[in-house]
């Protein structure tokens, strides 16, 4: 019997054991939906399925080495992934088009850089821009190349898929109906509730969990490497990340100057200290409505975490809980506090919905924030 043996974290062993037995017993679904936070590993748990898939060897699969395990995480093989791609390079044209000599990028180029990166580091959250869409484009040319079809495994993992437009994913349902016999798709995404209901219920439904605190930080260090020093991965950035390295990876750059901002926010709010709180907020460029998103979220945190400290639980961001010194502040009172959690929520919601400049929405979210226990 042939033995199977999916690699990955200890917190996510048990959705791992579950696919090893359908390996096992041959009867693996040929599309699977791997849900999840961001940036908790659900393209790197893909990569393992593709490789135990496609690899031939007689005992322990994947074995690594042959030539199955060597197409599954050859870069060069843009076959195996559907990934979104902004549209001027989803519109490049195809390797096969261009003539020989020329220097021209096709869309294959493009589609590699990306998937190195994503081999790289399976747990980045940024790999792909704001814009970046599956396009029908691109599935018709998925299914192009199934007519080419050679006598292995086929594994297409689609990554954030849904990414994909309504045209794409209607094209892309038609193609689960009809699964190509030896093909599997690979689904991951972090917002499953934007993808079409019949493409979900094609699929096995895979939902992967958050890491341990103590994986963030190992994983995080070990993606790092030797250009980090270990006192970055702070307890706050372990905390923020909420089981995600990827997350941990993004705020080990930027998470102390969200940290500080959102522990002034809340002192500058209560004292109603305006003219700085404001000048602060331009000073720390919250323009955009991805950094006021990722400031009200590391806000949201600190908040919730000042709830957390008046009932004596553990802390998420202790050092950051630390800096508002609540204590201070008698009048501010778990009401205050529960009050404050939703208040943000809305600015939050209104930030995304862009009708408004987030600088604007920030401003009168400084007023609002501890209204009437100022
Ligand atoms: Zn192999």
């Amino acid at each position: 019997m042939i033995e199977y043996r999916l690699n990955g974290p200890a917190s996510q062993e048990r959705q791992r054991i579950r696919l090893m037995a359908a390996l096992r017993e041959n009867r693996f679904p040929q599309s699977i939906l791997i849900d999840g936070p961001a940036g908790i590993g659900k393209k790197a748990l893909a990569i393992e399925i593709a490789k135990a898939l496609q690899c031939s060897d007689a005992s322990h699969r994947p074995c690594g080495h042959c030539f199955g395990c060597k197409m599954a995480t050859d870069i060069g093989v843009t076959d195996n992934w559907l990934i979104p791609m902004e549209s001027a390079e989803a519109h490049t044209r195809s390797a096969a088009s261009v003539s020989a000599g020329s220097n021209a990028k096709t869309i294959e180029d493009f589609k590699q850089a990306y998937i190195e990166e994503i081999f790289k580091n399976p747990y980045r959250v940024d790999v792909f821009g704001a814009g970046a869409e599956i396009s029908v484009g691109l599935i018709r040319s998925m299914t192009n190349a199934f007519a080419l079809k050679g006598d292995r495994v086929r594994v297409v993992i689609v990554a954030e898929a849904d990414r994909m437009n309504d045209s794409a994913a209607n094209a892309f349902l038609k193609t689960l109906e009809e699964v190509p016999p030896d093909t599997y798709f690979i689904l991951t995404t972090s917002s499953r509730e934007k993808m079409l209901p019949t493409i979900r219920s094609r699929c096995l439904a895979l939902h992967l969990l958050p890491l341990s605190d103590d994986e963030v930080r190992s994983e995080t260090l070990r993606l790092l490497g030797e250009d980090v020093d270990a006192d970055d991965v702070t307890d706050d950035v372990v905390g923020l990340s909420v089981g995600s390295p990827g997350k941990a990876l993004y705020y080990v750059g930027t998470g102390k100057k969200w940290c500080d901002l959102a522990a002034s926010f809340v002192k500058e709010s209560i004292l109603a200290h305006y003219t700085e709180l404001f000048r602060m907020l331009a000073d720390a460029e919250v323009d955009e409505v991805t950094e006021a998103c990722r400031f009200l979220e590391v806000l949201s945190f600190l908040l919730s975490d000042l709830l957390r400290a008046k009932s004596g639980a553990k802390l998420r961001i202790p050092a950051t809980t630390a800096q508002v010194n609540i204590e201070a502040f008698p009048q501010i009172d778990v009401n205050a506090l529960e009050r404050a959690v939703s208040v943000v929520q809305e600015t939050m919601n209104r930030v995304s919905s862009r009708r408004t400049a987030p600088p604007m929405l920030l401003q009168s979210l400084a007023i609002k924030l501890f209204e009437g226990y100022k």
